[in-house]
C-alpha cells in the first residue's frame, strides 16, 4: 500500500461572538492523504487566531509531503520518525510540530479506516464517553459576555468552566472570577488560564487572591520556555498547575514531570507532533500521577482521552460554524460520546474547502 498524493490547503474560518471580540478567525492547515487502495486520511492542524498557518502549510508542503509520498501509510511509527528526523536542523517544535501533527493525524485516520475501528478502540479503549469543560472567558468580554458564556456551558451540562485572567491588576481578575463563581453557584467548578503572561511573583500574588474559589487548576503561569519558573510557581501556590499546550514532545513533558511542575498535562494534538506523540506524552504522564486534559480540538482529542486511563477532560470551545464539519460531536450532559466511525471520524462538510480556502 502506498501514499499516492497529499493535497494541502489553508482554511480561514470566522469565529462567532463573543470569541470574535478577541479572535475574528482561526485557520486550519489541511492535509488530505490519498492511497493507491482508495482509502483516504484527513489530517489537519488548528492555527488558533491563524498564527503561523501559512508557514505550517509551507513546511508541510515542501518538507514533510516529499518524505511521505510513496511510503506505506500503515507504518505510522516509522513515518513519524522519518518526519521527525527529516531536517535535523529544524527542531520539531512550533511551526514544524504543527505540520508534523497534521500528517500524523491523517496517517492514523487511514489506519483506523483500514481496521474499521475508531481510533480510541484501536488504541485500547478506556471509555467511550469523555467529559468536557467549557472554555473561553477572554479579557475583552464584558462581564455580561463572560457570565453568559459560563452559563451557556453550564446549561450544556459542563461541570467545569475555564476563563482567562489577563487583566494587569490581579484584583480585577479576582473580581471577575468571583462573579463567575457566584453565577455558576456550585453547578460547575472553575479553572483559570494565565496564558504565560506573568512571572513567578506575579503568579504568587494572583493565586493568593483566587484561593477561596476552590479552582481545579491554574494554567500556563509563566512562559512555556521557563520550565524552572513553572516548577517554582507549582511549589509556591496552593492551586494545582496545568500546562503543556505550548510544549511539543515527550522530552519537554518529561522535564515538566521531573520538576513536578504540572498536575494536569495539556498537549495539543495539532502541535505536539500528532496523535502518536500525544499518546506517548499521556502514557508518560500516567507514570507521574498526572492527568491528561488535551488542549482544544475536542473532536479528535476525545480519542486520546478515551483511550487512556489517565485521560480526564477535553477542552470544549464552541466556535466552529455548522458548515465546517460533516458531523461535529455534540456535547450532551457535559460529555462527548466518541463516534464509532472508523479513524478519527471527522470529515469536512461538503463545500467547506471551497468556502473557506485562503491558500
Ligand atoms: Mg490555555
Amino acid at each position: 500500500m502506498k501514499i499516492t498524493a497529499i493535497d494541502t490547503c489553508v482554511l480561514t474560518v470566522p469565529t462567532p461572538k463573543p470569541m470574535a471580540l478577541n479572535y475574528p478567525h482561526h485557520k486550519l492547515v489541511i492535509a488530505e492523504i490519498a492511497t493507491d487502495e482508495g482509502v483516504k486520511g484527513l489530517g489537519y492542524s488548528l492555527a488558533f487566531n491563524g498564527g503561523g498557518a501559512e508557514a505550517v502549510h509551507t513546511y508541510l508542503e515542501t518538507r514533510l509531503k516529499p518524505a511521505l509520498l510513496g511510503e506505506d501509510p500503515r507504518l505510522v511509527e516509522r513515518l513519524w520518525e522519518k518526519m521527525f528526523r527529516v531536517d535535523m536542523g529544524v527542531r520539531k517544535q512550533g511551526i514544524a510540530g504543527y505540520a508534523l501533527s497534521a500528517m500524523d493525524i491523517g496517517l492514523w485516520d487511514i489506519v483506523g479506516k483500514l481496521a474499521k475501528q475508531p481510533l480510541y478502540r484501536l488504541w485500547g479503549a478506556h471509555s467511550d464517553v469523555v467529559s468536557a469543560y467549557g472554555s473561553g472567558g477572554w479579557s475583552s468580554y464584558s462581564l455580561n459576555d463572560l457570565l453568559g458564556e459560563a452559563e451557556k456551558y453550564a446549561a450544556m451540562g459542563c461541570r467545569y468552566y475555564k476563563m482567562k485572567i489577563h487583566h494587569p491588576d490581579p484584583r480585577e481578575n479576582a473580581k471577575r472570577v468571583a462573579a463567575v463563581h457566584k453565577v455558576l453557584g456550585g453547578k460547575a467548578r472553575m479553572m483559570v488560564d494565565v496564558n504565560q503572561r506573568l512571572d513567578v511573583l506575579g503568579n504568587v500574588r494572583q493565586a493568593e487572591l483566587l484561593e477561596e474559589f476552590d479552582l481545579l487548576w491554574y494554567e500556563e503561569p509563566v512562559l512555556a520556555d521557563d520550565l524552572d519558573g513553572y516548577a517554582e510557581v507549582a511549589k509556591k501556590i496552593n492551586i494545582p498547575i496545568a500546562g503543556g499546550e505550548n510544549h511539543f514532545t515527550r522530552w519537554e513533558f518529561k522535564q515538566l514531570f521531573d520538576r513536578k511542575a504540572i498536575a494536569f498535562a495539556m498537549p495539543d494534538v495539532c502541535r505536539a507532533c500528532g496523535f502518536s506523540e500525544t499518546l506517548r506524552i499521556g502514557k508518560l504522564a500516567a507514570a507521574h500521577g498526572v492527568q491528561l486534559t488535551p488542549h482544544l480540538i475536542h473532536e479528535t482529542s476525545i480519542h486520546v482521552v478515551g483511550a487512556l486511563a489517565n485521560g480526564f477532560l477535553v477542552e470544549f470551545m464552541d466556535w466552529a460554524p455548522p458548515d465546517l464539519w460533516q458531523e461535529l460531536p455534540q456535547c450532551k450532559d457535559g460529555q462527548f460520546r466518541i463516534p464509532e466511525r472508523p479513524g478519527h471520524g471527522m470529515a469536512l462538510a461538503r463545500g467547506a474547502i471551497e468556502k473557506y480556502r485562503s491558500r
